[in-house]
Formats: structure tokens, sequence, C-alpha cells
């Protein structure tokens, strides 16, 4: 799945995540702006992604 974002810099759309990193239930991308090169960085939580739930646990209250 590839997750495109807006540059917070220059407004830039579409931008492509040039690097993603899993930390137990979030999920982090990473871009780089191709049009005014500022970097930066998302965290989603996985569980926004069915298809990657998998190791997703949830404790009844
Ligand atoms: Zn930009």
């Amino acid at each position: 799945m590839i997750t495109t974002d807006t540059c917070p810099n220059c407004l830039e759309r579409d931008v492509t995540p040039t690097a993603s990193r899993r930390r137990g239930p979030h999920l982090a991308h990473g871009y780089c702006c191709p049009a005014c090169g500022h970097q930066w960085a998302v965290g989603r939580l996985a569980t926004a992604y069915p298809n990657q739930n998998r190791t997703h646990t949830r404790k009844a209250a």
C-alpha cells in the first residue's frame, strides 16, 4: 500500500514515502518532497490498515 501525503512546506501533493518504519502498533512513514526537498515523517496507527492488522490484539474491558 502506498500512502501519499502533502508536503507541509510547499503543499506539493501526492508525495510518496521514502521509508516506512513499524514500531508496535504504530507505522511511521518518512517523506522527502521532490519539489522543495523538505523532509518529514508521519506516524499512523497500523490498525488503520486492515491488511496489516494481524498482530493486533484486543482485550475485553
Ligand atoms: Zn515541498
